[in-house]
């Protein structure tokens, strides 16, 4: 058999000189690598209580019937979802992750030529999958760590079809009030769709961060992603979804391979959704925890930005990445946060109260502070 030539393989060259997502380090690679049997993971903002054992539950009895392709319309899980939210059935879509349909959303809407504007910091995967598809990213500066909307707004052209905005944003944690996305989904032109990704919302505890999903009630051009991977602590099952008119969905479902989500991540996030009190218990963890953690970071002298997520970025001063690897030597995995153009930053996300200050011993002892 002949050899395929090297010259088969060459990069493609619109994708040239594009980064790809660097996700958290997992603990088993890190256990490998450095022979630790404890390792701490505050890397990818996940749910350190694990899932709603109900949701395993569901999950496990969903493997019975792996032999049948998944329900396409993820019919159970669009109601219990369309109940929860009070939208029709016909305003929900599930996907693999909400990452998945963020992709979806970017290959539905952005032709050749047309942009997307997306503020700087948000949530990396927004520039990486336009910048993947068409090179249209338009990148606005924030204010203060947080998106400049009225800037953003202004950034729309007659070329424009897309709006990210991540509220909270991943990784500043940092949001939007809700009069503010108001104003911003009122000034955008026929033809512009705002995609507001919440996928922390169940954490989002300030009074006037608004909901969203009553922009899509109303008929506004939104379109709310949202996910199991955070509060409900499904990351591994991968199963999200998004809110929006159904003429909107109509679009996106022509792009969208058939079957969407597995049957087990169907099942699972469908018992994830009804187990309110696994919710109730993460939600208040992470708010003590959030709290604390800032305090405590706050106290050793670190610039920590206020967040409404399950994590919180801290500016170490220096290089992240370097405070990364020694951190990663006494097993405690973080964030750095140079592919965000914050170099000397790391995000850490909110644990259980002793992995946190497993995290908090560790930066002790990497980058002592005097006490302010
Ligand atoms: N949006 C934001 C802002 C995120 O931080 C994440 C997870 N890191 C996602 C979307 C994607 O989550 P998933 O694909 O697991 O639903």
């Amino acid at each position: 058999m002949r050899a395929v030539p090297a010259s088969w393989f060459l990069f493609p060259p619109h994708l040239e000189g594009l980064d790809r997502f660097e996700p958290g380090k997992p603990i088993g690679e890190v256990q490998r690598e450095l022979g630790l049997a404890e390792v701490v993971k505050l890397a990818s903002n996940e749910n350190p209580i694990g899932p709603s054992p109900k949701a395993v539950e569901a999950a496990r009895a969903a493997l019975d019937g792996v032999n049948r392709y998944p329900d396409p319309q993820a019919t159970a899980l669009r109601e219990k979802l369309a109940a929860h939210l009070e939208v029709p059935a016909s305003h929900v879509i599930v996907g693999n992750g909400s990452v998945e349909i963020i992709d979806l959303i970017v290959r539905t809407f952005l032709g050749v030529g047309d942009n997307a504007v997306i503020s700087e910091h948000a949530f990396v995967r927004f520039r990486q999958t336009v910048d993947a598809r068409n090179r249209g990213a338009r990148i606005v500066p924030m204010k203060g760590w947080t998106h400049d909307l009225e800037t953003m707004a202004g950034a729309v052209d007659g070329r424009t079809r897309l709006v990210f905005v991540a509220n909270p944003n991943n990784p500043t944690g940092t949001w939007n009030r809700r009069a503010e996305v108001e104003s911003l989904v009122g000034s955008l032109p026929p033809g512009v769709l705002l995609v507001l990704d919440q996928a922390y919302f169940e954490y989002a505890d300030d009074p006037d961060y608004g909901d969203g999903i009553d922009l899509v009630r109303r008929g506004a051009p939104v379109i709310v992603t949202r996910t199991f991977s955070k509060v409900y602590g499904l990351g591994g099952l991968r199963a999200g979804y998004a809110v929006a008119a159904p003429e909107v969905l109509e679009a996106v479902l022509v792009i969208r391979e058939a079957f969407g989500t597995s049957s087990i991540a169907q099942a699972g996030a469908a018992a994830a959704l009804d187990d309110v009190e696994h919710v109730r218990r993460s939600v208040e963890m992470n708010r003590a925890e959030r709290a604390r953690v800032s305090r405590e970071l706050t106290t050793r002298g670190f610039t920590v930005l206020p967040s409404l997520g399950n994590f919180v970025a801290l500016d170490t001063g220096g290089e992240g990445r370097a405070v990364f690897r020694r951190l990663i030597a006494r097993g405690v995995i973080v964030r750095p946060l140079d592919p965000y153009a914050m170099r000397s930053w790391l995000r850490v996300s909110i644990g259980t109260p002793e992995e946190n200050t497993a995290f908090l011993t560790a930066l002790d002892a990497v980058l002592p502070r005097t006490r302010s």
